[in-house]
């Protein structure tokens, strides 16, 4: 389930949907659409085990997603 919508700060987000490399759980993050590429850790919200969150972004669309262990 995917879903495009603006935050209260007015920058774009994206709700991700993806398997935790930990606990192997369907999660969904929300993730910043407004740069290009990023990467961060956040933590799962169900093992609360840091995870490497790596994307690119074209023309407002999601091109690239990879979360991994770190
Ligand atoms: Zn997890």
């Amino acid at each position: 389930m995917l879903a495009m919508f603006d935050d209260m700060a007015g920058s774009t987000v994206y709700e991700h949907a993806f398997t935790c490399p930990y606990c192997w759980e369907t999660i969904t993050m929300l993730l910043d659409m407004s740069a290009a590429a990023q990467c961060y850790i956040e933590d799962c919200e169900v093992c609360c085990n840091p995870i490497e969150l790596e994307f690119s972004v074209a023309d407002d669309a999601l091109i690239g997603f990879d979360a991994r262990s770190s």
